[in-house]
């Protein structure tokens, strides 16, 4: 609907209410909605950008428009929707979307069946929509909480690490290299660890320098290990490894093969990962060309078109595989994230099958890996 431009006139003190965050505004009528606008850019926010319709709200919550990479709240005015089942409806897809990211309701004369509404959805806050202070008191008060749950000052994200343990190079790539570009893009600490150097497949040596190329093509560092392709086994050894690893990056997200798989290397990672990784708080699997129909994906992550650009360049930086295996052909990796992104909503995503969470709720901002 309209957009305040990015960079305001007077900008604020770095101590104002809102300061320096993104803030999403579901609201129909444009003289209210600009009205709105300078209120929140008064109170500090670096931008704000407004919607007319539960649709555009669910689609801009799920792909905020650039510059904007995550939303830090969003105020949702309840005459917008039906009715209060469809309120609460609304909320609760975002929070599907967007768990973590406070929404305030606002509405002329809120109702207590609204606030139940409100409630059921989980809202922020409910404010009546004239207040434009209330509404400035209630989006603070939600920042603050969410700032203390990610455990920073102000607004922003901690920055998460992530480890993604892959058999062979090539693996991690394929598997969720769209989503590791997007975590490292967002601010988090990503390390691949792969745990061969492909002899299999081709020279070790070019294949460790393809995998250093393809890891700086998504953003990620590489750690690697040396077992045998092609035989690597769930023992000690490989626990160990990833034991390694794990102390030294003290992740709070571990990516690794599914047990649905029929290569036995990928088989013997996912297991000794399982192990390595007993106390992270959660770890999931991607989808590997080999893994069979009893992968059950639960968990989908969206990716941009600049994330799927990433992937590919980082799966072509293995120059020695490109034109040697049928599972890098850019047709099918491009398609395969498009079928993936119904689950989502959005154009592309990567599936993961969540084997374990222990996150306490409202943790994590918006990312479920
Ligand atoms: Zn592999």
């Amino acid at each position: 609907m309209s957009e305040t431009p990015d960079t305001p006139e007077g900008r604020p003190p770095s101590g104002a209410p809102l300061a320096g965050s993104h803030i999403l505004v579901g609201e129909r009528d444009e003289a209210t909605a600009e009205r709105l606008s300078r209120t929140l850019r008064t109170a500090g926010a670096a931008s704000v950008h407004v919607v007319g319709s539960p649709a555009a709200f669910l689609r801009a919550g799920a792909d905020p428009p650039p510059p904007v990479r995550l939303w830090d709240a969003a105020v949702w005015h309840a005459g917008l929707t039906e009715d209060h089942d469809e309120l609460a409806q609304v909320l609760g897809r975002w929070r599907g979307q967007r768990p973590g990211v406070p929404v305030v309701v606002t509405d002329d004369a809120p109702s207590t069946r609204l606030a139940v509404a409100a409630l059921r959805g989980r809202a922020a806050d409910l404010v009546e929509r004239p207040d434009a202070d209330a509404l400035v008191a209630a989006l603070a008060r939600a920042l603050a909480e969410r700032a203390d749950q990610l455990g920073v000052e102000g607004t922003g994200q901690k920055s998460l690490r992530m480890l993604v343990v892959g058999a062979h190079p090539d693996d991690v790539e394929i598997g969720v290299g769209g989503t590791i570009h997007r975590r490292a893009h967002n601010g988090w600490d990503v390390t691949i660890l792969t745990m061969s150097r492909g002899g299999g497949g081709g020279d070790p040596a070019q294949r460790r320098k393809e995998a250093h190329g393809a890891a700086e093509a998504m953003g990620a560092r590489l750690l690697m290990e040396d077992l045998p392709d092609g035989s690597i086994a769930d023992d000690r050894a490989t626990v160990q490894a990833i034991e390694r690893a794990v102390a030294e990056v003290g992740p709070d997200v571990v990516l690794v093969h599914s047990e649905s798989d029929t290569h036995q290397d990928h088989r013997a990672v996912h297991r000794a990962t399982l192990v390595a990784c007993r106390k992270v708080t959660r770890l999931a699997c991607y989808q590997s060309p080999s893994a069979t129909v009893a992968y059950q994906p639960n968990r989908f992550v969206e990716l941009s078109e600049t994330d799927v650009e990433a992937k590919l360049a980082a799966i072509a930086a293995h120059h020695s595989q490109a034109s040697r295996r049928w599972y890098l052909d850019e047709d099918l990796l491009r398609s395969t994230a498009r079928y993936w992104g119904r689950f989502s909503q959005t154009l592309y995503a990567e599936p993961l099958e969540l084997v374990h969470d222990s996150t306490p709720l409202g943790y994590f901002n918006a990312d479920y890996a």
